[in-house]
């Protein structure tokens, strides 16, 4: 079995990926080929907002985001403490200092009144300036955006949302990548909409920004790419992977169909044995990850133990809060305590899931859960 099987995928539609990378290959228009452009007017149109704009990979795309803004040092950028590294990453890269808050223990995102407490604690108590809150939509599922645009209002600051674990996601009508100020996402191939290598995507409603993001990825161009108004970046998505991506999308809100069917059946044979993940009323994931969390860390090496021994991978997403990551040590401020994010790191683990799992390997998954649990 396959932590994220991505070869059924391709074996299921090998004709239509194929012919569209030999089309590229024919063109040899390998950068800024058509598909690009229309690739972005399509992703646009799905996810509800004015502009896409591709880049190399979902770094860059929170990157460029911040750039845009023209983030700085003696800047705080609130984080998440339970993500992936990326979210914070981004922030000392333009100089600016990543303050991490706690997480919900329900729906493993941002929690609202650490965030708060967060904001009071750096207005009170340092000379940064509050500029920005990077909103992370954790394994699929969109954050509570209406309370944290009330917080975002309330302090004077930007919202950008790190959907890269949640493209296709939607909470009532509305898809992820459209509650930010700035929306990211990534399709690393194991992201829920992937490509065939590196690729991200900016996204807006705000015409000036959504400019100056198309001027950043490409060396900071002005009217062409040999004449440079600003320092910018070499970040672009190939016409090779828009190619795939643009045959991908046409068949990912059904895979996003099955991936609620796949999470549905591990809840309805988990839910009495373990705390299943928990989503949210008028929230559907996209389920980038399914996630339980197991009573204490001697529980969870059972539970891994187990599968391992009979030939089912898991993975722990993830060990270590950001606050304890080496990398930010000179560079963070501790505002708030991250008791939750500290407990949830030891007991979380996730299973083997994508869209084409089968009924018998989810069976499986369950019975081996079930035999490490007694
Ligand atoms: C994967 C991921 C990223 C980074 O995406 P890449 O395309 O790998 O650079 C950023 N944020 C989160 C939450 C992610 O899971």
């Amino acid at each position: 079995m396959e932590f994220r099987d991505l070869k059924k995928q391709y074996q299921l539609h090998k004709k239509e990926i194929n012919e569209a990378i030999q089309a590229v290959l024919e063109s040899t228009n390998f950068i800024s080929g058509n598909q690009v452009k229309e690739l972005e007017r399509k992703l646009a149109e799905y996810v509800g907002a004015k502009h896409c704009i591709t880049c190399a990979n979902g770094t860059d795309a929170l990157q460029l985001a911040l750039m845009a803004w023209e983030i700085e040092p003696q800047d705080a950028v609130f984080v998440p403490d339970f993500t992936f590294f990326s979210s914070g990453e981004v922030v000392p890269l333009v100089g600016a200092v990543p303050v991490f808050v706690d997480i919900d223990r329900e729906t493993y995102n941002i929690d609202l009144d650490s965030l708060k407490r967060a904001i009071e604690y750096v207005l009170h108590n340092t000379k940064l300036r509050p500029r920005v809150i990077v909103v992370v939509d954790l394994f699929g599922q969109p954050a509570r955006y209406q309370e944290i645009r009330e917080i975002a209002k309330e302090y004077d600051l930007l919202i950008l949302e790190d959907a890269a674990q949640a493209f296709g996601g939607m909470i009532g009508e509305k898809k992820t990548c459209s509650f930010g100020d700035i929306s990211t996402t990534s399709f690393f191939p194991a992201k829920p909409l992937g490509c065939y290598g590196d690729g991200g995507a900016v996204f807006t409603d705000d015409d000036v920004w959504a400019e100056r993001l198309r001027s950043l990825c490409v060396h900071g161009k002005g009217s062409d790419k040999y004449d440079n108004i600003r320092i910018g970046m070499n970040s672009r998505l190939d016409t090779m992977q828009a190619a795939v991506l643009l045959q991908k999308l046409q068949f990912f809100e059904e895979e996003v169909e099955a991936c609620n069917r796949v999470a549905a059946k591990y809840d309805e044979r988990l839910s009495d044995a373990v705390k299943i993940p928990v989503v949210l009323d008028n929230m559907r994931s996209s389920w980038a990850q399914y996630t339980i969390c197991l009573k204490d860390g001697e529980e969870r090496e059972r539970v891994t133990a187990q599968l391992q021994a009979d030939g089912i991978p898991s993975a722990v997403y993830y060990r270590k809060p950001m606050h304890r990551q080496k990398a930010f040590a000179d560079w963070s401020i501790e505002a708030v305590s991250c008791e939750n994010t500290e407990y949830i790191c030891e007991r979380c683990l996730s299973l083997p899931f994508h869209p084409y799992m089968e009924d018998a390997e989810i069976n499986a998954v369950c019975e081996s859960i079930r035999k490490a649990l007694g």
